[in-house]
């Protein structure tokens, strides 16, 4: 008998903000992004390894880190304008 396992990582945009990017400087949208990786066995997501919430510039492509809490800000504070 042999086990197939893995991880699956999915990645999608939560949600679009703009502003002045730190690295390039340009006023550009900046999509935010949920990123999961999930346990896979026999190629079926069984359960969650992890969540990250990122940022990306869509005019340089720079990364940079968001806290689950910074991400639900963003989130309330989109809506909310
Ligand atoms: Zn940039």
């Amino acid at each position: 008998m042999f086990l197939i396992f893995g991880a699956n990582l999915s990645e999608k945009v939560i949600n679009v903000v703009s502003f002045v990017c730190a690295f390039c400087g340009a006023d550009a949208r900046q999509d935010m992004i949920k990123s999961s990786t999930r346990f896979t066995l026999f190629f079926i997501p069984l359960f969650l390894l992890g969540t990250r919430y990122l940022n990306q510039c869509t005019n340089c492509g720079a990364e940079t880190a968001l806290t689950a809490a910074q991400a639900r800000h963003s989130l309330e504070w989109s809506g909310s304008h």
